[in-house]
């Protein structure tokens, strides 16, 4: 038997400690604010995948990132970025020990929820014009009626020429905009579930309401009646775009909200922004790959797609992708993929939902996670009876763990909600499916899948703290 403590030294010894990183670390206040301010640039920068994507090569390629080369054998120390297909990156650095050693996988994703335009979108009704659109993702559709809205994308046109779309977002541009009904003529919709507030079908973005005229098509002229308003928004596209209502069908256009990334709290300790699901992890990884100079062990930071919808798709990761680039890796050193697999170890960051007391009967308070705690590990995530949830082993969650007690990170463990109460899935499952150990870490938010989304400060800063430590370990 152990030695018989006394109270204070009996609960520190036997009680888990659940603290606010400030009762902890009071030091970190100063540089989680500074990082912030880069996190809330990248925000603007990347609202959608492609811009993501963008932002994060501007960053790789500033810290001397090279473009991977599939033919090439690289030698410890190297740092090579993969583009696949401007929806999702890889960027690795090579390390000084042979990856049979092992690899270190850090995993987010850089899609949100949003309202992708339908091919055929515009269209005119009552001298109005809207643009149709297919939400993608889980969003709350009520929530997206009634606010500033952007369009970003991009459009490849006839002449093979790729423009890319950017409405909304600079000073004195216009902006979209989704109509709700007033309550004064709501009862009937007042009496919808929450669900159907609006419908799919209902969120068409308004985008004019002035007929075209000119001396060729006088207003008395009535040919063109009830497609003038469109093509006032047609002619719009094409002075700014070079682009015809044919283009549509080519294009990647999705409607996003315009709010930029801000401080939130006259503490000025979280940030709100669009998408925080999941570039609050994304960057973070980012910025632990490019700051892991000369590791050990190979890191390999993916930033991947289409993890709102499913991960399928050759940009998200139930594909090959990212295996693909490992069994290069390997076989330029050497080795069957397959023993490097077996011996490396992934860390899916993404967000989790933060206790938040107004909705508190929705949690689990003894298994929720707490703003300024640090990340959050889910060790399973899933729904039910631990439907397909990526369950990490008793061995590596002592592993993580210890790996970043050992370096000072706070960090706590989760269950986002109560048992049947819903639940979620990440990439976990994806990679776990190529035998990588993997377990899932990421930034506790508020208002998950909303336009405007809440994480704090102190969590984004630990979290990168946390990615880093274990690209160094
Ligand atoms: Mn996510
Ligand atoms: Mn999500």
């Amino acid at each position: 038997m152990e030695e018989k403590l006394k109270g204070q030294k009996l609960a520190d010894l036997l009680i888990q400690p659940k603290d606010h990183i400030m009762n902890v670390h009071p030091e970190l206040k100063e540089p989680a604010w500074a990082f912030a301010e880069d996190y809330k640039k990248f925000m603007d920068e990347g609202k959608i995948e492609r811009e993501a994507v963008d932002a994060a090569i501007v960053r790789l390629q500033a810290a001397g990132y090279e473009p991977f080369d599939f033919k090439k054998v690289y030698k410890a120390g190297d740092k090579v970025y993969w583009n696949n297909r401007n929806h999702a990156l890889i960027a690795a650095t090579i390390g000084q020990r042979p990856m049979n050693e092992g690899v270190r996988v850090t995993a987010a994703h850089v899609d949100s929820p949003r309202l992708d335009l339908k091919p055929t979108p515009l269209y005119e009704d009552n001298e109005l014009a809207f643009l149709k659109t297919h939400y993608y993702g889980g969003v709350r559709r009520y929530q997206w009626g009634v606010t500033p809205l952007a369009l970003h994308g991009v459009v490849i046109k006839k002449n093979g020429e790729s423009v890319k779309v950017n409405i909304g977002e600079d000073a004195g541009d216009p902006l979209m905009y989704i109509c709700d009904l007033l309550p004064h003529i709501a009862v009937e919709q007042n009496t919808r579930p929450l669900y159907d507030g609006l419908k799919g079908e209902e969120l068409n973005v308004i985008v004019g309401s002035l007929p075209y005229i000119d001396e060729e098509l006088p207003a008395k002229d009535t040919a063109l009646a009830g497609k003038r308003v469109k093509l006032t928004v047609l002619n719009a596209l094409y002075e700014k775009y070079g682009m015809t209502e044919g283009d549509f069908m080519r294009a990647e256009l999705e409607v996003v909200p315009a709010a930029k990334a801000q401080d939130v709290g006259l503490d000025r300790s979280m940030i709100g922004a669009y998408g925080h699901d999941d570039k609050v992890c994304a960057y973070p990884a980012l910025r632990a790959e490019i700051d892991t100079v000369d590791p050990q062990y190979t890191t390999v930071c993916v930033l991947t797609d289409k993890e709102e919808i499913g991960s399928d798709g050759a940009t998200g990761l139930n594909s090959d992708y990212l295996a693909q680039f490992l069994e290069t890796l390997a076989e330029g050193q050497g080795f069957n993929y397959k023993e490097v697999f077996r011996a490396t170890v992934c860390l899916s960051a993404d967000v989790t939902a933060a206790y938040d007391p107004t909705f508190g009967d929705n949690y689990d308070l003894h298994n929720a996670a707490f703003l300024n705690h640090g990340p959050c590990f889910a060790k399973y995530t899933g729904h039910g009876g631990k439907y397909n949830a990526s369950d990490a082993t008793a061995e590596l969650a002592a592993r993580i763990e210890d790996m970043l007690d050992t370096a000072g990170v706070c960090w706590q463990m989760n269950e986002m909600g109560k048992v049947d109460q819903g639940g979620g899935g990440t990439v976990a499952k994806y990679v776990a499916n190529h035998n990588i150990d993997v377990i899932d870490i990421g930034v506790p938010m508020l208002s998950m899948h909303a336009p405007y989304e809440l994480v704090a400060k102190l969590d984004v800063y630990m979290t990168y703290l946390a990615l880093k430590a274990f690209n160094e370990n």
